[in-house]
Formats: C-alpha cells, sequence, structure tokens
C-alpha cells in the first residue's frame, strides 16, 4: 500500500481514543486525519486538550480540531471509541451516510447484521457486513469488536473448541481503566473489590457465544455451550484478569490441552497489528498483570496455571490488555481485516 488510508476517530478524547490516537501514529495502513468528540471538546485543537498517556501526543494530531459527530466531513473509516450513550445513534448515522464504522462500544455488537470480530476466531463472520449493507440500505457499515473480559474468554476457548466446549464458568477481575476517564472514584477502589460492573457478566456470557458461533444463511447461530461469568474491579490500572473453568466433551489430557493453547497461540493474523494472541506462561505465579499486561505491545494474552478442575475438568488463568487488546488493539486488527478483504476501499 503506497499511500495511507485516512482514517477519524469518534471519541478521540477517552481511555480508548487516546490509545488510537497512539498506536495508529506509526501505523502503516492508517492516517488519522479526522477527530470528533462531544460538545465539551468540540473546537479545540486535540493538543490543547488533557492528554494521559505517557507517550508525547503524536504531533501531526495535536494540530488536529475536534469536531461534532457530523458524518458529512469524516473520512470513509472511521473507529468509535464513544461512549454507548453516544454510539447508540452516532454509529447507524455514520453508516447510512457511507462510512464504515468500527466500533469499540457495546451499542450494536449484538445486532444480528453486525459482524462481531476477533480475526483470530471468527474473521469469516465478517461476511455479515455485505448482508448488512443490502438489508438496511447503508453503503458504509458497522463492525464491532468485543466486551473487554469477553475477548479473553473467546481467545481461549476457541483454542479449546476441537475438543467439543460445553460449558464455561468466569470469574473476572477487572482493571479502573476499563471503565474510562476518570472511571470508578479512588476512595471506592484503593483497597477495595467491587463485586459488581453494570451489564459486564452479561456481555461476557453472551457475546462469547456470538464469536465461537457459526455463521449460516440466517446469520451468526450461537455456540450452544453455556457460560457463566462473575464479575469484579479491582484496584489495578490495566490489565482484566479471567479465571476460567470449562467443561470438554472429549476429555482430553491436561497435556493435549496445553498443546492446543500452544498452537492456538503460535497463529498470529496474517495482517500488521498480528502477533501471538496467546502465550502459555509456565509459573505457578503468573500471569500478573504488573509483569505480563503489555505482552505482544498489550495484544498477547497470556495464559497460566492450567489444571484439573473437579467441577468442570479444566481450569486456568488468562490476563489481556483491556484497553488494547480489549479496545484500541482489537479495533485496529479489525480495521486491518476489513482493508485486507477489500470492503472499504471497494466503496471508496
Ligand atoms: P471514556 O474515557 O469515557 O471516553 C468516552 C468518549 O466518548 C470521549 O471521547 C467523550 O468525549 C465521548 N463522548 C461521550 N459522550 C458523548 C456525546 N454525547 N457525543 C459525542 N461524544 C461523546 O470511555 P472509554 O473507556 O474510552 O470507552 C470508549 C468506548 O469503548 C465505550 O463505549 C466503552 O464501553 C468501550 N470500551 C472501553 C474499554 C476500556 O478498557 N476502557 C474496553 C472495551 C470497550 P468528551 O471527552 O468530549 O466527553
Amino acid at each position: 500500500m503506497r499511500e495511507r488510508i485516512p482514517v477519524g476517530i469518534l471519541g478521540a478524547t477517552g481511555v480508548v481514543g487516546q490509545h488510537l490516537v497512539a498506536r495508529l501514529a506509526a501505523h502503516p495502513w492508517f492516517e488519522v486525519v479526522w477527530l470528533a468528540a462531544s460538545a465539551r471538546s468540540e473546537g479545540w485543537r486535540y493538543g490543547e486538550l488533557p492528554w494521559r498517556l505517557p507517550a508525547p501526543m503524536p504531533e501531526r494530531t495535536a494540530a488536529l480540531r475536534v469536531g461534532p459527530l457530523d458524518p458529512a466531513t469524516a473520512p470513509d473509516l472511521v473507529f468509535s471509541a464513544l461512549d454507548a450513550s453516544a454510539a447508540d445513534e452516532a454509529e447507524p448515522r455514520f453508516a447510512r451516510a457511507g462510512r464504515v464504522v468500527i466500533s469499540n462500544a457495546r451499542s450494536h455488537r449484538m445486532d444480528p447484521l453486525v459482524p462481531l470480530i476477533v480475526p483470530e476466531v471468527n474473521a469469516d463472520h465478517l461476511a455479515l457486513l455485505e448482508r448488512q449493507r443490502a438489508a438496511r440500505g447503508w453503503s458504509g457499515g458497522i463492525v464491532t469488536n468485543p466486551n473487554c473480559a469477553a475477548v479473553l474468554v473467546a481467545l481461549v476457548i476457541a483454542a479449546l473448541r476441537q475438543f467439543g466446549i460445553e460449558q464455561v464458568a468466569v470469574t473476572t477481575l477487572q482493571a479502573l481503566s476499563g471503565a474510562g476517564y476518570p472511571g470508578v472514584a479512588a476512595l471506592d477502589a484503593l483497597g477495595n473489590v467491587i463485586p459488581f460492573i453494570d451489564g459486564e457478566e452479561d456481555k461476557i456470557e453472551r457475546e462469547t457465544r456470538k464469536l465461537l458461533g457459526t455463521l449460516d444463511d440466517t446469520g451468526v447461530v450461537d455456540a450452544p455451550f453455556t457460560v457463566s461469568a462473575q464479575s469484579t474491579r479491582v484496584p489495578v490500572e490495566h490489565g482484566h484478569m479471567a479465571l476460567i473453568s470449562v467443561a470438554l466433551a472429549d476429555r482430553p489430557a491436561l497435556a493435549d490441552v496445553r498443546a492446543a493453547l500452544d498452537a492456538f497461540g503460535a497463529r498470529a493474523a496474517a495482517l500488521p497489528g498480528g502477533v501471538a494472541p496467546l502465550v502459555y506462561i509456565d509459573d505457578p505465579h503468573r500471569p500478573q498483570p504488573k509483569l505480563d499486561v503489555a505482552r505482544g505491545g498489550g495484544m498477547t494474552v497470556s495464559v497460566g496455571r492450567l489444571r484439573a478442575c473437579p467441577l468442570l475438568g479444566y481450569k486456568l488463568v488468562a490476563l489481556g490488555h483491556n484497553v488494547v487488546r480489549g479496545a484500541a488493539g482489537a479495533a485496529i486488527l479489525n480495521a486491518e481485516l476489513v482493508v485486507s478483504v477489500g470492503r472499504v476501499l471497494a466503496s471508496a
């Protein structure tokens, strides 16, 4: 690709939006040329607004002015890091106006016509995009990435699906940055565990089954296994941990489960952002957010502590970067997938 594709960011000022800006600065295919956020940020140059990442703000982005959610001025490909309250209405409006929206928001993930994608798990579901366009009469479209905890479960379960998944039980310990900025009040979070995250358990249970589902003429048929999730918020900056137990129909030996995790982990998506999706760490004290969250630039999920579970057969621990693998990096990988199969350039 000789010239980079111009892209925009909806919600460029939030936690995910800033990570998108940072990760796209040196992207080989995409160039950020357009930014939008709420009326609170509108009219300011991006460089005049608060920046909360340790790396300096990319200079070219700093010079851009933040505009309103107006598709008329936006490029053909836009990332959405909008709060769901804004994404509900704005994303379909952009799609109707011919923009392809690569969204982090929960708003349209479970829409039967919207692909919910993790490229290493279900890249074939992207075929839904053509059906979405035809059914809605849109020249653009919406493609989504999953909830930041659901992606951990989906990657682990995808590695094991050859054994026949029967049941999944997952308890999550989720980082503060998952709540956006300013997120959870410090006095609630410090030295504490909060045993409720609104809507999170339902998202993990439903999105995992859609991601592992099968695409047929009727749409995505959810995977037939059951998922039970419990979610907690813990005082960690970045990195969601998932304690997963799984029942497998074939009752494989632990060594075969481990081999399947290793084999899946070795298969990076053939895209610029593709890295090992999983890595198994042979240390009973790992994975830990402090040590492992940045693995693979934040795109590799760390897995450890595989052992027998007296209830479901197998249990393990998975850890992933919620803002990268769970949001900004996931969206960029999805955009790479969309472009690589020609679905943006065909309409541009
Ligand atoms: P955030 O820090 O609260 O940022 C929200 C963004 O949406 C800001 O840019 C904000 O603009 C904009 N916004 C809010 N209301 C708006 C409105 N009415 N019109 C236009 N723009 C509006 O949230 P975040 O953590 O970045 O999350 C962004 C999205 O990604 C959410 O849908 C979230 O659920 C999802 N997500 C987040 C994570 C994570 O780990 N943080 C992971 C997966 C998915 P202003 O700055 O101008 O207010």
